[in-house]
């Protein structure tokens, strides 16, 4: 944790009790991490007396997630996507912005301008590779840890306030800390660190109730989405001779599932189980563009083809990027830059 030094984290609460009017963003679409992490500094920063404090978020979050974020008051939470003024006036407005789980401002969509244009003091606690430091009056990013909320997690307890008691943390702040840790490590699948565990232990000691958290995040889901996953599997994943599979999902086939904004969470994940694929792509049709999804196994760089051939990045085992074209011409742009980057590139 080498960001984590107690000059670091005195940097960091000071921050906080100068400031009068924060506002906590992440990146757009969110997901668990996004999400577990940016309520739980909602509630650190209503801890710390901050009353006036604003969860800015560019969409809202997927179904199975509505447990965490609706712990936040609702007139202490705005949506861009559908209150665009009232989302910019909050961020034109903010004194402190704390950035959670992103890199760069490109990934909060719709919010990029405003927050890179925001004279706010700025504070970045992510685990993405390669961030901009100088754009933060602080910094806390580190790869080599399971997700956003577990680096946030080892920040509030090295936080006086905290002082190493888990049992100290807000309770929805510590449910939701233990939902993006296990969302973003596939429920301990990946990314698990030592630290990893010991922040599970300390929060199940503390209280939290993982088996409420694995009921919502693993048993709540529509039937139409089970029936997506195996439409999915049985008829659109193709497995390439490199050891590449991927899928294509077109609107066509998100209309006739009644899908819904994270209905297809985990979803790459899938075809890793095969013995013979190393990495998995499943793109998606979006509004103005395809949304790219890449996992890998150990040894295979999901982030490097991201980054070659996807316009992303992300992690070495979990990437994503988008493109820009036909949804028909999808697939045959996947697997002509899936071959040319497992034979001219991983070998
Ligand atoms: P997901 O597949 O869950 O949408 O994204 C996995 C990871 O890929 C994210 O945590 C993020 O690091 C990265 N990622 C996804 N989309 C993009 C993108 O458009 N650009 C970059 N640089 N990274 C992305
Ligand atoms: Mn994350």
């Amino acid at each position: 944790m080498k960001d984590i030094t107690p000059d670091n984290i005195k940097t960091f609460i000071g921050l906080i009790e100068e400031a009068e009017h924060p506002v906590v963003v992440t990146h757009a679409k969110p997901d668990g991490d996004a999400i577990g992490s940016s309520v739980a500094m909602f509630h650190f920063l209503n801890m710390c007396g901050k009353q006036d404090t604003y969860l800015v978020l560019n969409d809202n979050c997927p179904r199975f997630l509505t447990f965490i974020k609706d712990t936040v008051p609702a007139d202490r939470l705005v949506i861009r996507d559908g209150n665009e003024n009232e989302a910019m006036a909050h961020i034109a407005a903010a004194d402190l912005m704390i950035c959670l789980d992103f890199h760069a401002f490109h990934r909060t969509g719709a919010l990029e301008n405003a927050i890179s244009e925001s004279k706010a003091r700025k504070i970045l606690i992510d685990h993405h590779l390669d961030p901009d430091r100088t754009l933060y009056d602080i910094s806390f990013s580190q790869n080599d840890i399971s997700s956003a909320s577990e680096l946030l997690f080892w920040i509030l307890m090295a936080a006086p306030q905290i002082g190493g008691k888990a049992e100290k943390l807000p309770s929805a702040a510590a449910t939701a800390l233990m939902t993006g840790m296990t969302t973003d490590t596939n429920n301990f699948g990946n990314s698990v660190y030592p630290s990893t565990l010991n922040m599970a232990s300390d929060l199940l000691r503390a209280g939290v109730d993982r088996d409420m958290i694995i009921q919502k995040i693993c048993q709540e889901h529509s039937e139409s989405r089970l029936r997506l996953k195996g439409f999915i599997l049985k008829d659109l994943m193709k497995v390439t001779e490199d050891g590449v599979a991927y899928m294509v999902l077109d609107k066509k086939a998100q209309y006739g599932y009644k899908m819904q904004e994270g209905d297809t969470e985990g979803f790459v994940n899938m075809p890793l189980s095969i013995a013979d694929v190393r990495m998995s792509i499943l793109a998606k049709e979006d509004n103005d563009r395809i949304r790219i999804s890449i996992r890998s196994k150990k040894g295979t760089s999901a982030n490097r083809c991201a980054r070659l051939f996807f316009n992303g990045g992300g992690h070495e085992n979990a990437a994503g990027g988008k493109l820009y074209m036909p949804v028909g011409e999808v697939e045959e742009y996947i697997a002509r830059h899936a071959h040319i980057y497992m034979t001219e590139y991983e070998k």
